[in-house]
């Protein structure tokens, strides 16, 4: 038996070992992958359900590596944050998304996510001035999604920033509502212009009892708050039935499209069929 157990400790230190050198591999691959334009972002779009027409598109960032493929930002926008390489990435987003939307027909707003690394990065107000101004995209066209850890760390800080953002004349969305430990707090903080609310509360949909009693009353906390309601992660004609009954304004998921690539969202959207 214990020899045994120290062959299992031997192969658990061998996967380790592998994953830290994946790791490494990955920080190290990264420092060239904005240079060899190895990022391209990937657009969903977010419907509004009483024009049944495409309101907004969400830039969504993918890693085409030349050897592994297609990476998931889950995979690598961790390693960004933590080398820091996420406040160039993230300048090069918002310029490319707001070139992209200038390019769509003026209901189309884009929404891009803002991770808590870049509020750490005193030019973030610059960065979004710049891609406005570079892209001549009016501004209100322009959503800021972040989550609540934005506002969890150096909390004055950041709702500063987000206040000079706001100046701009962007939208500031709520993203991941209700799955952060103080969602409902943060909503009277600061003005937002958007909750959206998680996927993993659709997920459960029409059946899980809890998430339902969530989604219904996120659903009249929005509206109270003049906020603009959003859910992600429809997937069903049951789910949107739902979203649809409790009014929310717009809705997100794969039942519509899954994100696409810049020329073939345009496509969509010019042919009218979102
Ligand atoms: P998120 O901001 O919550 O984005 C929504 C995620 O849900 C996306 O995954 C999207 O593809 C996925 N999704 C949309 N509709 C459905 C659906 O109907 N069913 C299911 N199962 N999933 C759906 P993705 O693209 O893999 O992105 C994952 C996360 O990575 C994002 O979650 C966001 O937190 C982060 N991320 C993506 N792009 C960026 C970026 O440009 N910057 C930053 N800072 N984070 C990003
Ligand atoms: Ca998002
Ligand atoms: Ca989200
Ligand atoms: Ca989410």
């Amino acid at each position: 038996a214990k020899s045994s157990g120290r062959g299992t400790y031997r192969l658990f230190d061998v996967a380790m070992h592998a994953q830290l050198q994946a790791h490494q591999q990955m920080k190290v691959a990264m420092r060239d992958a904005l240079a060899n334009r190895e990022f391209e972002l990937h657009y969903q779009p977010l419907v509004n359900l009483e024009s049944r027409c495409v309101s907004c598109c969400e830039a969504l960032l993918r890693w085409r590596h030349p050897q592994r493929g297609m990476i998931a930002p889950s995979e690598f926008i961790p390693i960004a944050e933590e080398t820091g390489a996420i406040v160039l990435i993230g300048e090069w987003l918002l310029d490319e998304a707001c070139r992209q939307a200038a390019r769509w027909p003026e209901r189309v707003s884009v929404a891009v996510n803002l991770s808590p690394v870049q509020f750490k990065h005193r030019n973030l107000v610059g960065a979004v001035a710049n891609a406005l101004s570079s892209s001549h995209l009016d501004p209100a066209r322009l959503q800021l999604e972040i989550t609540e850890t934005v506002l969890l760390d150096e909390s004055e800080h950041n709702l500063e920033l987000l206040q000079d953002l706001r100046r701009l004349g962007v939208k500031i969305a709520m993203d991941d509502f209700g799955t952060g430990y103080s969602s409902l707090g943060y909503l009277r903080s600061f003005p937002f212009d958007k909750i959206k609310v998680d996927q993993a509360f659709v997920r459960d949909l029409p059946h899980g009892r809890e998430s339902l009693a969530i989604v219904k009353a996120v659903a009249g906390l929005g509206q109270s708050l003049g906020m603009t309601t959003t859910v992600e992660g429809v997937e069903t004609e049951d789910q949107l039935a739902i979203v649809n009954s409790e009014g929310f304004d717009e809705v997100q998921g794969y039942l519509f499209s899954r994100p696409l690539p810049a020329a073939e969202i345009s496509r969509l959207i010019a042919d009218g069929v979102l």
